[in-house]
């Protein structure tokens, strides 16, 4: 088979390189607040100029000066990735030990052009140099996160393990070799070769950092679907879909279910009192204190208002009731001063299991809510399982105005 083409290749590369500077572009301005993407442009931008301009010079002229600015500019587009990748992971880093390990590439290069004009010391030199950087932005993304996103990671990760890896190899080989300096710029077999190989892993990166972008949005926006805004806690559609799971599961398994309602005592007192943004503060507080209390698999939900809703999995009433009496002990505690004002607040909550109405949710929720009526009735302030309500009181249709 002939070689391919070495100019039509270069020239494809750096309009796939181009193109990927639009994408990444227009994909930044719809991002909202992810960041990385215009590091990722810029990386594309740049990569594809070297690769354009710097190839095509450096055939037909064999200028030297290119091989001096080539080799870091192909690290810096790595550079520019990290930067990209820990900008996407909104991670707090220090800046200066890239710049530091980028300055040392730089003189690192400008010493040996002085000291050893043989340009494969400095291709063994910034080969190395490239397979740390390419490294440093593996080990950034080969990380424990939840799916989907974990899948994009992992993807681009393992692009800049063969990047690192190539590097690695293409410095070890410079070490064994004895070709003299024509013969590098000569030897097109060899160059078409690389710039395929590279080419690829390029374009697959930068398909990563299209899918990291692009679970990154389907995460979030699943997010905001399913919590409340307000609280951080889930909203009422994600705790019905949790509970139809938990119906479906344990009517299988036999295991029971068991639902708190608690709900804020005179909260509109409180938002009378001390304004609509204290309400807001006292509302955000319930589900930290809530969630240091409850087990990591049970499930939290904002139930509409200033009420709040437990799903305990495997849990029985009795149970509940004293997870439920540490909960409001722990709230009352909490409030007592808030933003150096002394605010007292209290939560009335109502338990049901599903031993004694079923496992629906609609069947769950009406019985726990008269179990905190009824709390709301005896004071507030408390804690009342379903149990606990005389036959007479249960099913009755419960009006809080009252
Ligand atoms: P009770 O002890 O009987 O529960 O009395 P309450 O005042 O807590 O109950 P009521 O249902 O009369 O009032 C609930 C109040 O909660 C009314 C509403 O303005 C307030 N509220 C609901 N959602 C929010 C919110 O997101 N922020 C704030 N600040 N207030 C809210
Ligand atoms: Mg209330
Ligand atoms: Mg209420």
């Amino acid at each position: 088979m002939d070689n391919p083409d070495l100019r039509i290749m270069v020239l494809m590369s750096a309009i796939l390189n181009l193109l990927f500077v639009g994408l990444l572009t227009l994909s930044s301005l719809h991002s909202g607040t992810i960041r990385g993407m215009r590091h990722w442009a810029l990386a594309s931008l740049l990569n594809g100029l070297v690769f354009g301009l710097g190839l095509a010079i450096i055939q037909k002229t064999g200028f030297y000066w290119v091989t001096l600015i080539m080799p870091i500019a192909f690290i810096s587009v790595v550079f520019l990735q990290l930067k990209g990748i820990k900008a996407f992971k909104e991670e707090e880093y220090s800046e200066l030990t890239p710049w530091l390990f980028w300055g040392f590439i730089v003189i690192g290069n400008i010493l040996l052009v002085i000291l050893y004009p043989h340009i494969k010391i400095r291709i063994i030199f910034n080969s190395l140099c490239y397979s740390i950087v390419n490294f440093m932005c593996a080990r950034a993304l080969l990380i424990r996160i939840a799916s989907p996103l974990c899948t994009a990671y992992w993807f681009t990760g393992c692009m800049f393990i063969i990047q690192s890896a190539f590097g690695f190899l293409r410095g070890v080989r410079f070490i064994f070799s004895t070709v003299n300096e024509q013969e590098l710029f000569v030897d097109f077999h060899i160059n078409s070769f690389i710039l395929v190989l590279t080419t690829c892993s390029q374009l697959c990166l930068f398909f990563g950092f299209i899918l990291m972008l692009n679970y990154r949005l389907a995460s979030d926006l699943k997010a905001l679907a399913s919590t409340d805004g307000l609280t951080g806690a889930l909203n009422r559609r994600s705790l019905e879909h949790e509970a139809g799971i938990f119906e479906s599961l344990f009517t299988r398994t036999g295991d029971s279910l068991t639902v708190i309602l608690l709900d804020i005592d005179h909260f509109k007192l409180l938002n009378d009192n001390y304004g609509h943004a204290m309400g807001d503060t006292v509302l955000k507080q319930l589900p930290t204190v809530a969630k240091a209390i409850i087990r990591e698999y049970d499930c939290f939900a904002r139930y509409g208002g200033e009420e709040f809703c437990i799903l305990l999995p495997s849990t029985t009433e009795s149970e509940a009731l004293l997870i439920a009496e540490r909960l409001r002990l722990a709230y009352a505690a909490t409030f007592q001063a808030i933003d150096h004002q002394n605010i007292h607040s209290t939560i009335s909550i109502g338990v049901a299991d599903s031993a004694q109405v079923g496992l629906t949710f609609a069947a769950l929720s009406k019985a726990a809510d008269q179990a905190m009526y009824r709390a709301k009735q005896g004071g507030r302030n408390r804690v009342i399982g379903y149990s606990a309500l005389g036959n007479q009181n249960r099913g009755q249709s419960v009006n809080f105005d009252s």
